[in-house]
């Protein structure tokens, strides 16, 4: 569980004493005690020394690794977790993303800057210190491409952002609502892939979290916060991705387009069925998990803070 073993750790690179100076970015606020950092990845997927080039014949197509993979350190401390951190920690992260995601698309090559948390083994996280990721890509990834084509022809279609309408059906309906704050509402989707897959939206229209006001950064931290200890408390400690799902650098001003974050708690596999059809089978209602996590009562979760009281 969070909040056991040591609070440091003599081998963790993210731990404060073991900072690699030639992999740091930047760091907030500067000097220390730091309270995030964003560090280059050390083994990173993608790197800025290459150009980009890419190569087609015949069916086989190439693209060199241009991009940018770094690491959000989130907190001091080796044993916490977002859970047990306070909103305002969570809004540092997401204000630090931001700040670096406008540095890294004045570069021209950037097509696309992803953002995402791996908490657990079973998501995919490697290092137990609070971390989040950041990918920016050469390339508009199918995955976003689609959803944005989609997007796209219902705009064009009926005149109106698919994501606002979906958040007024959801309001209206609300069996499928876990949270409604002054800028955000967290929802369970009607078609939602997994148990306990939430949607956080932003209530007014917009395409990029990188256009978020500081008293939307605050929401979305307290909002975040809310379901992630609902998950935690609920569901004893889950392993989960949350992703940020926000437009291409290109098309920040999209009016089809709708940032959110996805978090999906990694509670059911993706096995072959998944794999072959695309579809995924849901042995839960979302309607049940939003009315469990809208209950669930997490007042007597405490957290270690680094700096000092809320
Ligand atoms: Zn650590
Ligand atoms: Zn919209």
């Amino acid at each position: 569980m969070c909040g056991e073993g040591p609070t440091w750790d003599a081998t963790c690179p993210f731990c404060p004493g073991n900072e690699e100076a030639a992999l740091e970015v930047m760091r907030v606020p500067a000097g220390n005690p730091w309270q995030v950092r964003i560090v280059g990845n050390r083994y990173p997927a993608l790197t800025q020394t290459t150009s980009l080039a890419r190569e087609y014949s015949g069916l086989v197509r190439r693209i060199s690794g241009v991009g940018y993979h770094e690491v959000i350190v989130e907190s001091q401390i080796h044993n916490t977790c977002a859970a047990l951190e306070r909103p305002a920690d969570l809004t540092r992260v997401f204000q630090a993303f931001i700040d670096r995601a406008w540095a890294i698309q004045q570069d021209r090559r950037i097509e696309y800057i992803l953002f995402f948390k791996n908490h657990g083994r079973q998501a995919g996280a490697s290092l137990r210190h609070p971390h989040a990721q950041i990918m920016a890509l050469p390339i508009v990834p199918s995955e976003v491409r689609v959803r944005a084509v989609s997007a796209r022809t219902h705009f064009d279609e009926v005149g109106a952002c698919a994501y606002c309408e979906m958040l007024q059906e959801e309001l209206a309906d609300g069996r499928r609502i876990i949270l409604e704050s002054e800028h955000f509402v967290a929802f369970s989707p009607y078609a939602a892939s997994t148990p306990f897959h939430v949607w956080i939206v932003p209530k007014q229209h917009s395409a990029s979290l990188l256009h978020a006001t500081p008293a939307a950064l605050e929401d979305l931290g307290r909002s975040l916060h809310f379901i992630l200890r609902s998950l935690y408390v609920g569901l004893n400690n889950p392993d989960f991705n949350y992703v940020l799902r926000s437009a291409p650098v290109r098309d920040l001003g999209a009016p089809y387009l709708h940032w959110y974050i996805t978090i999906v708690p990694r509670i059911s596999l993706a096995a072959g069925f998944e794999l072959g059809s695309g579809i995924y089978i849901n042995p839960s209602l979302p309607e049940e998990c939003a009315d469990y996590l809208r209950t669930v009562d997490s007042s007597s979760l405490h957290g270690a803070h680094a700096y000092g009281a809320d």
